[in-house]
């Protein structure tokens, strides 16, 4: 289990109210924490999985270990269709379940007594559901590489780990280490999460057997399947040694040994402004797939055609976007943000990718500076639609607007300006990876930490920017030496105070929803609000 610190899932009203979708019996189950996976908590799994390309066929097992926090008898484990279960165990004895569409009801026969460890065995096998356009709508991508092997990647962040493995498949719960062993044919590799153990010859068949021994959420574990080829290094990082390790596709070496430079330069950056990376003990991996690239804990996945920019495009339309392998920043930058520090319920996703995206720009900053880094992230808001807000609807496995990336990236940079003493903000961001350390968060905990560590009450300000669709506007008149200004389009209570440059000189203004007025020496020729904060502003 993650340590789970109290505060309450975050009242629901709030951003409920934007959703029309109407949501199904499905929906609740996998996205609700029900009664019959709250009476137990996570402690490890071993997941033991046989992968057959030729025929896109997989089957195996996990065992689920766990200990009771309630004398319960009916638990609660997931797998999607069309993979079936076959068979559960607890001690050797066959148990019953019930089915209700992916989530399947286990009569435990065993009495489950308050603080014991339990096991449960569920046996496998089936087609999985195939990736339509991974990483996205994910599942299983079987594809070949331009020699004709196999090339097998699994995702599955939303949709859920189920689609592949019988796990508890909600977020607030993770196990504190998993085994993962992978059977490939002989010619291929499989490349998972932590550290490979060792390699077992069977006679048409090697098993790969990964460990992770840190805490993980379960779209984190990851199944990668090809003909690749290793190359490492260690990096002396804030916590010592750290094994870095890359796999890629036989052709392609020479290309990633160039790419792939940008690694430790990442470590470098992220350390500085994140703190220690969280998985020393499971090293830091690249790994070659068919698709875009997912933040697979300790085994980040990259299919960015060894390309800086995001395939060759730069997201921020400023030249800074060409500087670096985005997918090899963004991905890696949410080893802090997604599997370090990880939402309970994706509703507050942003957490991951409001973070992750904002990480872009600080790598821009370690390595080029601060106007550079400025420049970047506000030219990410050519990405913002303002459709909904950021937060989605709790308890429905249901996500916000997709401006959680770089609305939510620049929502962190107008908080950089707020504080105004960047030493401070990078201790309030080292701050969360150390106060938030291997657990799992709501947004509200997020909010309060960096409101509390700042000094600064945000209530209203995350309000205004995670639970409503609104871009503040600032209107304001002259009126000889004297400047009047107020806030439209915000929250109750929204106040966000402004640096303006009035005839050239920095000022700080404390708009309100009321108009104020501020007088300057000199008659006011020229105003400019500081773009660094996301505000719109118009002389009426
Ligand atoms: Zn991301």
């Amino acid at each position: 289990m993650k340590k789970i610190t109290t505060t309450l899932l975050l009242a629901i009203g709030l951003s409920s109210f934007s959703q029309q979708k109407n949501y199904t019996e499905q929906d609740s189950l996998r996205g609700s924490i029900t009664p019959e996976r709250s009476w137990w908590d996570l402690n490890f799994y071993n997941l033991s999985v046989e992968v057959k390309p030729d025929e896109k066929y997989i089957s195996g097992s996990n065992i689920i270990r766990y200990t009771v926090l309630e004398e319960q008898q009916r638990l609660q484990v997931d797998l999607q269709t069309p993979l079936i279960i076959e068979k559960i165990t607890q001690e050797g004895k066959d148990l019953k379940w019930e089915s209700n569409g992916n989530a399947h009801f286990v009569t435990l026969k065993k009495p489950q007594r308050k603080g014991e460890v339990n096991e449960i065995k569920v046996y496998y096998s089936g087609h999985p559901k195939e990736a339509v356009r991974a990483p996205w709508d994910g599942g299983f991508s079987w594809k070949k590489d331009n020699n004709g092997k196999h090339f097998v990647a699994t995702s599955c962040q939303g949709l859920g780990a189920s689609v592949w493995w019988p796990n508890k498949d909600h977020m607030y719960d993770e196990v504190d280490s998993m085994a993962i062993n992978i059977t490939t044919p002989k010619d291929l590799m499989d490349v998972s999460n932590g550290r490979l153990l060792k390699v077992v010859e069977n006679k048409d068949s090697n098993t790969y057997h990964w460990y992770v021994s840190n805490p993980i959420n379960n779209y984190g574990v990851n199944i990668n399947i090809g003909d690749y080829v290793h190359f490492g290094e260690f990096y002396n990082g804030e916590k010592g040694k750290l094994a870095m390790d890359y796999y890629v596709l036989r052709d392609n070496e020479e290309k990633a040994k160039e790419q792939f430079k940008q690694a430790p330069m990442m470590m470098e950056a992220l350390e500085h402004w994140f703190g220690p990376y969280p998985f020393y003990e499971d090293g830091y991996k690249l790994v070659e797939v068919p698709y875009p690239g997912m933040e697979h804990q300790s085994s980040v996945t990259y299919g960015n055609q060894f390309k800086n920019g995001y395939l060759g495009r730069d997201v921020s339309k400023t030249g800074w976007g060409l500087k670096f392998d985005f997918i090899l920043i963004h991905e890696s930058g949410h080893e802090w943000f997604a599997n370090n520090i990880t939402y309970k319920d994706i509703a507050d996703m942003w957490v991951h990718e409001g973070f992750t995206a904002y990480s872009e720009n600080l790598y821009v900053d370690y390595h080029f500076g601060k106007e550079a880094a400025s420049e970047y992230v506000i030219g990410t808001r050519g990405n913002i639609q303002n459709d909904k807000p950021i937060i989605g609807t709790y308890d429905v496995n249901q996500r916000g607007s997709g401006d959680m990336y770089s609305k939510g990236a620049n929502m962190l940079h107008s908080i950089r300006q707020l504080v105004d003493d960047d030493e401070k903000w990078r201790t309030i961001l080292r701050g969360l990876n150390r106060e938030f350390y291997h657990q799992t968060v709501t947004t509200k905990q997020i909010e309060e930490y960096i409101s509390n560590t700042s000094g600064i009450d945000l209530t209203q300000f995350f309000d205004q920017y995670l639970r409503n669709a609104k871009i503040p506007m600032l209107e304001y008149q002259v009126n000889g030496k004297q400047l009047r200004f107020r806030y439209t389009n915000i929250v109750n209570g929204f106040d966000m105070p402004l640096r303006l440059s009035i005839n050239g000189s920095e000022d700080w203004v404390y708009p309100t929803s009321d108009w104020k007025s501020k007088s300057f020496k000199k008659d006011i020729q020229l105003v400019n609000v500081d773009k660094n904060f996301y505000v719109e502003y118009k002389k009426i």
